[in-house]
């Protein structure tokens, strides 16, 4: 496909076609699953050249397979930058995005909320291999600017933050990157390229849990970064070869099948959740609602600007404490107590004792992530059968047992 012609410029229609590698033996519709290992060469010198990059070619699937090659191509399309490599789980392409860009004596700026497994991995694992953080409020500007040190490399962060909803200002903080020459990262898994294309505000790197909305389906754990052919070429050869995080062929066919779907599915997410979040903002037992779709959420300004709609998460509080946010969750009949998101099914969590107990308690303070959020993923079920069951979970909490 070509993406300058006219007819091929929204997302809707390049998440069906961009990318396709498609099937040159036999003309079938949906590109064949390359479930293959290796590749055969017809002799010893085309192998040559092919370890010499002086033909095109596959040689081995950790290096490259034309399956999980379509996936690439086509989040390139769908992010606006020219490539992109994917890996076997969003913190596969967290880890080797970062590992490829820092060395011993490196620095980072990163928000202090982030992804459970982002934090450990920066906050824990990197102090082994002599690289240092410092964490930041990513809402506060001249915090983020403050941070910036001789050996700063580069700005780690997401908006929306997985669990709470704060969103941060990519303009500003691309500002700040720009005028230090910092490269940014940004997790945009909570948005898709669908909500939000982090690329029109000058991030350079763009990640994805593809295990989340860009599958969609809850059956595939797999990762993408998206960004120059330069930086894709070097994440390539250096940690994703040589660290082999690598995406399995039938998973990449898997999440391509669940992109062609990508935006009914967001839209309706987004739908369902304004709807949710609307209705517990009016509940008399829920304490608070964060949702950046809602006029009292501080981050509602960016709707319109950086990002299309909120999505599909909401985070909130219920009134009274922990015991009660657990008798609420455990009284559910249609929404599943599950981690992960993106999901066809609504899954809800509790954070501070499932994705975010990488934190200690103090840390979570830190990063505004009470011990009373709760986090709902909002599914493509009827909107009226969601609240449904919230509304006599909500009833039932309110029985107290001695
Ligand atoms: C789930 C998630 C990840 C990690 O992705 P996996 O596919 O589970 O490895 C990273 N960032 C965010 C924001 C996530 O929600």
């Amino acid at each position: 496909m070509s993406s300058s012609k006219s007819h091929f410029n929204n997302i809707e229609t390049r998440a069906i076609h961009a990318g396709r590698v498609g099937d040159p033996s036999f003309g079938s519709l949906a590109t064949p699953i390359h479930q293959t290992s290796t590749f055969i060469f017809d002799n010893v010198q085309q192998g040559a050249n092919r370890f010499a990059g002086e033909e095109q070619g596959y040689i081995y699937s950790r290096l490259g397979n034309p399956t999980v090659r379509e996936l690439e191509q086509k989040m390139a399309a769908l992010e606006n930058t020219e490539d992109a490599a994917a890996f076997g789980s969003g913190m596969g392409a967290v880890s080797a995005t970062l590992l490829a860009n820092l060395k011993q004596g490196d620095h980072l700026v990163a928000s202090s909320a982030l992804y459970g497994c982002s934090f450990a991995l920066i906050n824990h694992k990197f102090a082994d291999f002599g690289i240092e953080v410092t964490f930041v409020d990513i809402t506060d500007l001249s915090e983020v600017e403050d941070a910036v040190k001789e050996n700063t490399k580069l700005i780690y962060f997401e908006t929306p933050i997985n669990p709470n909803m704060v969103c941060a200002d990519m303009e500003g903080i691309n500002q700040i990157a720009k005028k230090h020459d910092l490269l940014t990262v940004m997790d945009n898994t909570f948005m898709s390229p669908v909500l939000q294309q982090p690329s029109d505000f000058g991030m350079d790197l763009i990640i994805h849990s593809a295990t989340k909305y860009l599958n969609g389906h809850g059956d595939v754990i797999g990762g993408i970064v998206c960004g120059s052919a330069e930086q894709i070429e070097h994440i390539k050869m250096t940690t994703q070869k040589d660290m082999g995080a690598t995406m399995s062929p039938n998973d990449a066919w898997l999440i391509c099948r669940g992109l062609k779907t990508l935006s009914v599915r967001v839209e309706r997410h987004c739908d369902n959740a304004e709807k949710l979040a609307d209705y517990l903002s009016a509940h008399p037992d829920i304490e608070a609602v964060y949702y950046p779709g809602l006029k009292s959420h501080p981050a509602n300004h960016l709707i319109g600007k950086q990002m299309k709609r909120a999505g599909g998460v909401i985070a909130f509080e219920v009134s009274g404490g922990f015991d009660d946010a657990v008798r609420f969750m455990n009284q559910l009949e249609l929404c599943h107590i599950a981690v992960s998101l993106g999901d066809a099914e609504t899954l809800i969590q509790h954070p501070a004792s499932m994705t975010h107990s990488t934190y200690t308690p103090e840390e979570r303070a830190e990063a505004g992530i009470s011990e009373t959020l709760i986090r709902i993923s909002v599914g493509l079920e009827h909107a009226d059968d969601i609240i449904g069951d919230l509304e006599q979970a909500l009833q039932k909490m309110k029985i107290k047992v001695a």
